[in-house]
Order: C-alpha cells, then sequence, then structure tokens
C-alpha cells in the first residue's frame, strides 16, 4: 500500500507492507528551505504554530525555548475571509465542539457544586476583602482555577505566584509563598548571582548579571480594555501581602521581572517616564499622564 502524504514544502511517501511489521519512510524534498534556528541545515519540519522551519528534534525544542512557542496550532488564529477554506470550517466546527464538550463536563463536575469548595472560595475571597485585595476567582473549568493553589492559614496567605521573565522567555510557578515575604526575598532564589540555583541562574543570566537595582516587577492591572494595558510597579522592599493591597487579583498574582536596561512593551500606569532609560524626562509630572511608549512617539491618555 503506498500513500502519498503532500504537506508544506516536502512530501512523505510511506510505504507499508501489511504482511511484514515494518514501515519504510522515504522523504522526498521538492522544495529546500533552511532550518530556522540554526540556519545549517535543510528544514524538514515547520511548527504547526509559529511556521518556523526547523532541521531537528534538538532545532525544534531550542525554537520553542526562544521564542516561548507550545509548537499547537492555534485553533483561534485569524484567518482572513479570502484565505478562508473547508479546511478552517471543518477545524472552527471542530473547537465548538470542544469547546461545547469541556464547557458540559465542567458544570456537571461535582465540585462545581460542592459546598466545601463554595465555602473554601468564600473564604478566600473574603479574608482578601479584608487585607484591601480585591481576589476574583473563575468557574471551575479554567486554567487558572485550576492551577490556582493559594490557602489561608492562620491569619496568613499562602499565595501561589506566577513569576515571568520575559527577557528570558521563563516562567516558574511558586506555592504557598507567605504574605509577609518581601518580592526581592521571593526572587533571590532566581535572580541573586550567590543564591540562586546555577540551572536557574544560567537561563536568567541577563538578570542576574544585571545590578538589582536595574530590576522592575511588574503587575498586570485586571478590567482594562485589551487594547489599553497597564501595569503597576510593585516595590521589592515591601511584602507580598503590602504590594498586593488595593489590587485586582483574578485568581493568583502573577509578576513580571523586568530590566529598566532593555526594552520591553510595559507600559506602567501613571508613569511619565518609559521604561528604557533613552527616553527619560523627569520634567513630565505623571498627572500629565503622558505614556510613551517604545518606538512609538507619544500618546496621551
Ligand atoms: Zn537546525
Ligand atoms: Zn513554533
Amino acid at each position: 500500500m503506498v500513500i502519498f502524504v503532500k504537506e508544506f514544502n516536502f512530501s512523505l511517501i510511506f510505504i507499508s507492507y501489511i504482511d511484514k511489521p515494518y514501515t519504510l519512510c522515504l522523504k522526498v524534498f521538492f522544495t529546500f528551505f533552511r532550518c530556522e534556528t540554526c540556519s545549517k541545515e535543510e528544514a524538514k519540519y515547520r511548527c504547526p504554530r509559529c511556521m518556523k522551519y526547523s532541521c531537528s528534534l534538538l532545532c525544534v525544542k531550542k525554537h520553542k525555548l526562544a521564542l516561548s512557542c507550545n509548537g499547537v496550532r492555534d485553533k483561534t488564529a485569524f484567518v482572513s475571509v479570502n484565505e478562508f477554506t473547508d479546511l478552517n470550517l471543518l477545524s472552527d466546527y471542530r473547537f465548538l465542539e470542544d469547546v461545547g464538550r469541556t464547557a458540559d463536563a465542567a458544570a456537571r463536575h461535582c465540585i462545581v457544586h460542592s459546598p466545601a469548595t463554595k465555602r473554601l472560595l468564600y473564604c478566600l475571597r473574603n479574608k482578601a476583602r479584608g487585607c484591601n485585595i480585591e481576589l476574583k476567582t473563575l468557574p471551575v473549568g479554567f486554567t487558572k482555577r485550576r492551577e490556582n493553589s493559594t490557602t489561608f492559614n492562620a491569619n496568613k496567605f499562602y499565595w501561589h505566584l506566577k513569576l515571568i521573565f520575559p527577557h528570558c522567555h521563563a516562567e516558574y510557578t511558586l506555592k504557598g509563598v507567605p504574605d509577609d515575604k518581601t518580592l526581592a526575598d521571593i526572587l533571590k532564589p532566581y535572580i541573586d548571582p550567590v543564591e540562586s540555583d546555577p540551572v536557574v541562574c544560567q537561563r536568567l543570566k541577563i538578570y542576574t548579571a544585571s545590578p538589582q537595582s536595574d530590576v522592575r516587577i511588574l503587575m498586570k492591572i485586571e478590567n482594562r480594555s485589551r487594547n489599553s494595558v497597564r501595569y503597576n510597579e510593585l516595590d521589592a522592599s515591601r511584602s507580598l501581602l503590602d504590594n498586593l493591597k488595593g489590587k485586582v487579583i483574578i485568581e493568583y498574582p502573577t509578576l513580571f521581572v523586568v530590566l529598566k536596561t532593555l526594552k520591553n512593551d510595559m507600559v506602567v500606569l501613571g508613569q511619565a517616564v518609559e521604561i528604557g532609560n533613552q527616553f527619560s524626562s523627569p520634567s513630565l509630572s505623571p498627572s500629565h499622564l503622558v505614556i510613551i511608549f517604545h518606538n512609538m512617539g507619544y500618546a496621551s491618555l
């Protein structure tokens, strides 16, 4: 039996012998593309998500790490009407079926109706309100709800916390972080050149090699429109609890650790000076609420 599978820039010819337990696989390339990771070898694979060409498993893994790509096709990516084919229609139809099935399964889940769960979430939100934190919880079935391991015990929150290091495309999840711990202490195992774990230190070397004074900790402000994403800057010398006061948290806090000296497109609310220091303009008062975007000139709120 011979099956021809034509995909992307090459074809695979599978010749399988049903009566003999082996499969012979030949790769015939009609067009040659270079691997976009090592730029040396011929490409053999193409990522269904970011469409990058790779030559080997190693390069596939490297591109995933470098671009924070999960290699899974984005079922909700924008497709223009001109490019919309029967395959896209089928993909959308299956996606909606999956959504319906997942929502139905979540609604039937016994935990949703469990009085213990409801009591626990009510207690968490109530205790947070007592600390001037608006904690919002998501319905069962949401990833953040499933992940969240935050507890409240002996008058103290033990937070589930996510740390994101955008310059290294790294993300770490911490569990049971006491609310009285300072942000500087929380970050020590990651960015302190002496105290950090060697593996983590290697991954985050841009951070560990930079002076600690260049590190800024940002948290996204919730309940804003998608085209107006803003961040609050947190104080590393103060406790997690103090930093979360007066903020809205959806399930658990996610902190972005950025360097003043490197470019990023995070806009800090009420801050007149852009994160990269090339635009520093101390004469602007925060009341002007002038936000200077990277490479974009000026925009007033
Ligand atoms: Zn390669
Ligand atoms: Zn990819």
